[in-house]
C-alpha cells in the first residue's frame, strides 16, 4: 500500500474505526504522525542463541524447530494453555503460551522459528512462557533492534512497530527544515535517515547520529523561539528608572545584606536605569534572601514615582509578602497594598481602582493580578515571585500590563527558589538575563536531615516536645487532606484532617497545634498562618500549602509523613520551610517504605543540602516532565531532548540558533522560512512571539 504524510490510519491495513480511536488517544491519527512518535526505548535482540547456549533469566532470542503441533488444554474455565516442544541440534525447549488458543494454528510442526522471551531452567529442562515468536526468513521483531513505543489498551508494541514501518516509506517526503548550513556545521544526519533509525536502527551508532539530529532540531527551534521573545524585548522601550543611593533603602533593613544579595541589587539597578526592558532571573537556594532584593526593586521603581507588583503562587505567600514588605516600605512613603482572589468583592473592587488611579505604588498578588479587571497606572516592575509555578505565556501576560496603550514595556523580574539544573535553566530561561545569589545569610547551621521509620515514631513524638519545651516550633507536613480509602496505598496515607485530630487527642494534648490545607476558606488559612508566625501555634500539621517560600525563622523542626510520596525536590523545598533563623534545624523523613529506590531517594537528600545536586538527582530519576508538574515551566513540549543529558547539544543548538538570529533576527529570508514554520508551531501556544 502507498501512503503519503497525510494518509489517515484508519486507511492502514488492520485498522478499523475502532483501532483508530485508539491511535487517536496516543495522538496519532496520520501517517505522518507516526513517524514522530518516538520509541521509548530499545531493545537488542540481535543475538540469536541455540536453546542450550541462552543465557538464563533474561530476554533473548531463540532459533528453534516446532518440533509438534502445539496442543490446546483447557485447565480450568478461563485458563486455556497451549503447549509445545521446540528443538534445535542440541536441546529441547518447552514452550508454554496463556490464554492465546491461536497459537495452536499458528505455529506448524517442523517449521524453523525464532522464540524472543526468557528461558527459565528447573532440573536440566529448559522451558519459556510466552514468547513473541516469528518464522526464521520472516522476521520484524526479532534478530533486530527493536523499538519499544509508548502504548495504550488495543495497540500492542508489534501493531505499532508494523504501522511505522509502513508510515517510514514515505519519510523521504518529509521536509529537511534545518538550514543546510546549520546541517554541516554541526554534523547531523538528514532528515530521511533519521526517521529510519530512530524507529528501526541497524546498529546503535546509526540510533545514535538520528537521535542526535532530531534533538538538535528540537533544542535549535526552542532557542530559536526563546531568542526571538528575548530579542523582541530588547528593542522595546522601557522605563528608565533613576537610581538611588542604595544605602537609604539598607537602611531600613534589620540586617546587613549578603555580597550576594549586593551584587544582585546592584545587576538589577542597573538593568532598571538602562532604558531597556529589564527581564531577568534572580535565582537562590531557598532561605537566599530574595524577597529583600525584590524589594529593592520595587523601592526604586515607586521612588521614580512608577508602580510595581509582584505575583506569587499561593495566597499564603502573596500573603507572608505583604506583611513583611509593607512594613518596610510604607516608612518610605510607598503605598503598598494586596490583592487576592479571596478578597471580598467590594475589597478587590477597592484596590482595582486604586491601582488603576495610581494610588498604589506597590501592589502584592496572586494570580488575580493578571485578570483581565486590573488595570494600573503606570506599571513599570512586574515581580514573579517562584517564577517556576508560572509559564512562559503567564509571563507574557504580566508583560503586557504597561498601562495605556503606548507605554513603554514594564520591566520583569523573576525569583525562584527551585534550584534548577543549568540545563534546564538554560531552556525555560533562555529568554532572561540570570542572577544568582549563590550564598546564605550569615549564621545559618545547615538543617540536619533524618530518614526515620516507623519503629522509631514515639521517639519523633518525644523529640517535637523537646523542641516545643525549648520554645521552638515545628511542621508536620502530610501528603493528603483527607481520608479517601479509594486513593491508591490510602490507607496509610497520612490525611491532615484524621492526623490532626489523633495528634490533638492522644499525642500532643497539651501543645497548642494548628490545622492548613488549601481546601480551607482563605481568611482561615490567613489567620492559621499569622498564628503560626506569631508563635501562637506551636506545631502545624499542613499539606504542602507551605512548600514555596513560607518563612517562619522560629520553626526548627519540619516533619514528612510518608515522605517517599514527595519528589526530591520538593522535600527539598519543604525543607527549606526550617533553618532560617539562628536554631539548630531538623527535618524528619518519616517512611514505612521497603522500596530501595525510594530509600536511596530519601538518603539522598539527607546527605546533601545542595538544592542544584538534589534537582540534577531528581531530573534524573523522575525525567524532566514529572520535574515541574504538569508543564508547569509553560515551554512546548519536547519530544525527544532529555534535558538532563543532552547538554552540550543544548548549547550547541543555542549558539547556532543564535548565529541564524544574527544575520537574519525576523527569519523571513527564503531559506530560513521553514525554520520560522517550525517554531511558529513549536510556540503554538504562545502566540504572541513574532508581535
Ligand atoms: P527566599 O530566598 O527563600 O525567598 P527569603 O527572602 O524569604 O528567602 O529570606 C529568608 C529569611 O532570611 C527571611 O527571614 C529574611 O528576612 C532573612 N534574610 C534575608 N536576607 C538576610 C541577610 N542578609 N541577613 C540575615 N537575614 C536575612
Ligand atoms: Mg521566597
Amino acid at each position: 500500500m502507498a501512503v503519503t504524510l497525510d494518509t489517515p490510519l484508519t486507511q492502514f491495513p488492520g485498522i478499523g474505526e475502532a483501532r483508530g480511536k485508539k491511535l487517536e488517544k496516543l495522538g496519532l491519527t496520520r501517517c505522518g504522525q507516526l513517524l514522530t512518535y518516538y520509541p521509548r526505548y530499545y531493545e537488542d535482540r540481535r543475538t540469536i542463541y541455540s536453546i542450550r547456549s541462552a543465557p538464563l533469566g533474561q530476554k533473548v532470542c531463540v532459533s528453534a524447530m516446532a518440533a509438534e503441533q502445539p496442543r490446546l488444554s483447557r485447565v480450568r474455565k478461563g485458563l486455556e494453555l497451549v503447549k509445545l516442544r521446540a528443538v534445535d541440534h542440541a536441546g529441547s525447549l518447552s514452550i508454554t503460551f496463556f490464554n492465546q488458543s491461536y497459537i495452536q494454528r499458528a505455529i506448524r510442526a517442523g517449521e524453523e522459528y525464532i522464540f524472543y522471551g526468557t528461558v527459565e531452567e528447573q532440573g536440566g529442562r529448559r522451558s519459556m512462557v510466552n514468547p513473541v515468536f516469528e518464522r526464521v526468513g520472516k522476521q520484524s521483531l526479532t534478530g533486530c533492534i527493536v523499538p519499544i513505543y509508548p502504548l495504550t489498551a488495543g495497540i500492542s508494541n508489534p501493531l505499532l512497530a508494523s504501522l511505522t514501518r509502513l508510515a517510514l516509506s514515505c519519510a523521504g517526503s518529509m521536509p529537511e527544515t534545518l538550514p543546510q548550513a546549520v546541517r554541516m556545521d554541526h554534523q547531523l544526519a538528514q532528515v530521511e535517515f533519521s526517521y529510519q533509525n530512530i524507529h528501526f536502527p541497524q546498529s546503535f551508532e546509526d540510533l545514535e547520529l538520528a537521535r542526535r539530529r532530531l534533538i538538535f532540531e528540537e533544542l535549535f527551534y526552542l532557542s530559536a523561539g526563546l531568542a526571538m521573545l528575548k530579542t523582541r524585548r530588547g528593542t522595546q522601550a522601557g522605563h528608565k528608572i533613576p537610581l538611588r543611593p542604595a544605602e537609604e533603602f539598607l537602611a531600613r533593613l534589620p540586617f546587613s545584606p549578603t555580597q550576594a544579595q549586593l551584587r544582585v541589587m546592584e545587576e538589577i539597578g542597573r538593568d532598571l536605569s538602562s532604558g531597556a526592558p529589564m527581564n531577568r532571573l534572580v535565582q537562590g537556594d531557598v532561605g537566599s534572601g530574595k524577597t529583600v532584593v525584590a524589594a529593592y526593586a520595587a523601592w526604586l521603581a515607586a521612588g521614580a514615582g512608577c508602580q510595581a507588583a509582584m505575583m506569587a503562587p499561593t495566597e499564603v505567600l502573596a500573603e507572608q509578602h505583604y506583611r513583611s514588605l509593607a512594613p518596610l516600605l510604607e516608612p518610605a512613603g510607598i503605598r503598598v497594598a494586596l490583592l487576592t482572589g479571596s478578597l471580598a468583592p467590594s475589597a478587590k473592587r477597592a484596590v482595582q481602582q486604586s491601582v488603576a488611579a495610581g494610588e498604589v505604588d506597590f501592589v502584592i498578588g496572586t494570580q488575580a493580578l493578571i485578570a483581565k479587571k486590573v488595570a494600573f497606572a503606570r506599571l513599570a516592575l512586574m515581580i514573579t515571585d517562584e517564577q517556576h509555578r508560572f509559564g512562559v505565556a503567564q509571563r507574557a501576560a504580566l508583560a503586557a500590563k504597561s498601562g495605556p496603550p503606548g507605554a513603554p514595556s514594564p520591566h520583569v523580574l523573576v525569583m525562584s527558589a527551585t534550584p534548577i539544573p543549568r540545563t534546564l535553566a538554560l531552556i525555560i530561561y533562555g529568554d532572561l538575563d540570570v542572577s544568582v545569589i549563590d550564598q546564605l545569610p550569615p549564621g545559618r547551621t545547615p538543617v540536619e536531615t533524618y530518614v526515620v521509620g516507623e519503629d522509631k515514631r514515639q521517639r519523633m513524638y518525644g523529640f517535637v516536645r523537646t523542641l516545643a519545651g525549648q520554645g521552638r516550633q515545628a511542621y508536620i507536613i502530610c501528603p493528603a487532606v483527607e481520608d479517601d480509602p479509594e486513593r491508591e496505598g490510602g490507607g496509610d496515607l497520612k490525611s491532615v484532617s484524621t492526623y490532626a485530630q489523633v495528634l490533638s487527642q492522644e499525642v500532643f494534648p497539651d501543645l497548642r497545634l494548628g490545622v492548613l490545607h488549601g481546601k480551607m476558606r482563605p481568611k482561615e488559612k490567613e489567620g492559621v498562618m499569622a498564628a503560626f508566625a506569631a508563635g501562637e501555634i506551636q506545631v502545624l500539621v499542613s499539606t504542602t500549602v507551605v512548600e514555596v517560600g513560607v518563612d517562619v525563622p522560629n520553626a526548627a523542626l519540619i516533619i514528612v509523613e510518608n515522605a517517599e510520596r514527595f519528589g526530591l525536590s520538593q522535600l527539598h523545598q519543604l525543607r527549606g520551610r526550617v533553618g532560617r533563623g539562628s536554631h539548630r534545624s531538623y527535618c524528619v523523613l518519616m517512611t514505612a517504605t521497603r522500596s530501595p529506590d525510594a530509600m536511596a531517594r530519601l538518603k539522598t537528600l539527607a546527605s546533601t543540602n545542595d538544592g542544584f545536586q538534589i534537582s540534577q538527582e531528581d531530573l534524573k530519576l523522575r525525567g524532566p516532565g514529572d520535574f515541574f508538574g504538569q508543564r508547569q515551566h509553560g515551554l512546548p513540549q519536547l519530544a525527544l531532548a532529555d534535558l538532563a543529558g543532552d547538554m552540550r547539544l543544548l548549547q550547541e543548538a543555542q549558539q547556532s540558533a543564535q548565529r541564524l538570529l544574527m544575520a537574519d533576527p525576523t527569519l523571513s529570508q527564503p531559506e530560513n522560512r521553514p525554520v520560522r514554520e517550525q517554531v511558529c508551531r513549536l510556540f503554538a501556544e504562545t502566540p504572541d512571539i513574532f508581535n
